[in-house]
C-alpha cells in the first residue's frame, strides 16, 4: 500500500462531519512538524483550522483543502460502512475518499517527497487546512485569511486540492469560480375569500408577470472564462391551504451564479427594476456567499497545467463552473488560486469513492507543481 493511501484511509476513519475534525488535523501536523514547518493550529468556535509554513521568503505556494465532511445520508444504501474506507477493484470507498481526503493526503505525501529532495527550496511551502468547508464556512479558510492578513503575511500561489477532474483525472482544473447571490423575496398582498378578489389583492397574480421576466431574462453573455449568469428560483410557497382563500404573502427564494461580468450591486438593481416595472409590492432580503473570481493564465496555471500533462499526458482544461470553494476566500488577497483534485462524480453522494491509481497521480502532480515553482537551480 502506498503512502498516500494509507494516509487517505487514516483521515477517512475518522467521521469528521462538518465543522468537526476528529484530529484529522493533528494526525497531518504530526507529519508535516518532522519536515521543518511551523505549524500553527487556528481554533475558532468548534472549528479546526491549520496553518503551517516552511521557509521565511516569499515566494510562498499554499495547499488548501478541508478536513469536513458531508453527512453520510441515508446509511443503508451504502454498500460499505461510510468510515470504515475499503478498497475493491482497485476504488477507494469511504465519506470523503473524493472530496478532499484523498486530496489532503496526496498534498502531505507531495510535501514529504519534496521537502526529502529540495530541502533547501526557494521561498515557502504552506498548507492552510480548515474543519468548516461544507459547512457556514465563517470560522474557516476566511479566519485564517484574516489572521494572516493582518500580520501581513501573503500568499502568492494557492493550490487548493477540491475535486476537479471529470472523466478522467486531470481532465479539468479550476482557475476561478462564480459568485452567489441569494434573495428572499416576500411580495405582501391582502388575504381574502376568494368569491371576493375585489377586497383582496393576490401576491401570486401580482408576481406572475415579474416571474416570467425574471425567468427569462439573459443576464449576460458569459466571457472567455465563465459561462451566462444564471438565476434560479429554489423555493416558492403561498396559501393557507384552504382552497377558498387569497393567501396574503408569496415567499420566494431565489439565487444568482454570475461571472465577473457582473458586480452583486447591478444584479440587485435589474432584479428590483423588474419587480418595480410589474408593480409588485415586495420586500427583499439580500446574501451573497460568494464573490466571482478569476486567475488569469500565468505563472501558476501554467505550472498546474504543465504537472498534470507530464504526470497523466494530457492537457487540462481550464474550468470555472460548479459550486463556491475557499479559493472565494483566498483569491481576493491577491493570490493566485488553482484548484486541481480527483474525479467529482460522487462527491457528497452515498458510496463516494475514488481510483485508487488517481490518488497517486495527484500527489504526483502536487510535487511536480512544487518543483516548477520552488526547486532551485531551475
Ligand atoms: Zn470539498
Amino acid at each position: 500500500m502506498t503512502a498516500t493511501l494509507e494516509l487517505t484511509q487514516e483521515l477517512l476513519r475518522r467521521p469528521s462531519i462538518s465543522p468537526e475534525d476528529h484530529g484529522c488535523l493533528q494526525v497531518i501536523a504530526a507529519r508535516l512538524a518532522p519536515l521543518g514547518f511551523r505549524v500553527e493550529p487556528l481554533a475558532f468556535g468548534p472549528v479546526a483550522n491549520l496553518w503551517a509554513r516552511r521557509g521565511e521568503a516569499a515566494p510562498v505556494l499554499c495547499f488548501a483543502g478541508h478536513t469536513d465532511v458531508v453527512p453520510t445520508g441515508p446509511r443503508e444504501e451504502w454498500r460499505t460502512d461510510p468510515f470504515e474506507p475499503l478498497v475493491r477493484d482497485g476504488v477507494l470507498y469511504g465519506r470523503g475518499a473524493a472530496d478532499m481526503k484523498s486530496g489532503l493526503a496526496a498534498m502531505v505525501t507531495a510535501l514529504e517527497r519534496f521537502v526529502a529532495r529540495h530541502p533547501d527550496h526557494r521561498g515557502s511551502l504552506a498548507v492552510l487546512f480548515t474543519s468548516d468547508e461544507e459547512g457556514p464556512s465563517v470560522d474557516g479558510t476566511r479566519r485564517v485569511v484574516e489572521v494572516l492578513e493582518a500580520r501581513n503575511e501573503k500568499i502568492d500561489w494557492c493550490v487548493v486540492g477540491e475535486p476537479t477532474s471529470g472523466e478522467v483525472f486531470g481532465d479539468t482544473i479550476k482557475v476561478g469560480r462564480r459568485g452567489s447571490l441569494s434573495g428572499r423575496l416576500t411580495v405582501h398582498g391582502v388575504q381574502g375569500h376568494i368569491a371576493y378578489p375585489q377586497l383582496a389583492d393576490n401576491p401570486v397574480h401580482g408576481f406572475a408577470p415579474a416571474m416570467a421576466e425574471l425567468v427569462a431574462t439573459q443576464w449576460d453573455a458569459g466571457n472567455e472564462f465563465f459561462q451566462p449568469t444564471s438565476f434560479q428560483i429554489s423555493n416558492i410557497s403561498a396559501g393557507t391551504g384552504a382552497p377558498n382563500v387569497i393567501p396574503g404573502e408569496l415567499k420566494v427564494r431565489l439565487n444568482l451564479r454570475f461571472s465577473t461580468e457582473q458586480t452583486v450591486e447591478a444584479l440587485q438593481k435589474r432584479v428590483t427594476a423588474i419587480l418595480d416595472r410589474h408593480r409588485v409590492n415586495y420586500s427583499i432580503e439580500w446574501f451573497v456567499s460568494g464573490l466571482p473570481f478569476l486567475t488569469r493564465p500565468g505563472v501558476l496555471t501554467g505550472a498546474v497545467e504543465r504537472a498534470v500533462e507530464e504526470t497523466t499526458g494530457q492537457k487540462p482544461a481550464y474550468s470555472t463552473t460548479g459550486g463556491t470553494s475557499d479559493g472565494r476566500f483566498i483569491a481576493p488577497t491577491g493570490a493566485q488560486v488553482v484548484e486541481l483534485g480527483v474525479g467529482n462524480a460522487t462527491i457528497h453522494k452515498v458510496n463516494e469513492c475514488v481510483r485508487v491509481a488517481d490518488i497517486e497521480l495527484l500527489s504526483r502532480a502536487y510535487e511536480r507543481v512544487m518543483e516548477l515553482l520552488l526547486a532551485r537551480g531551475r
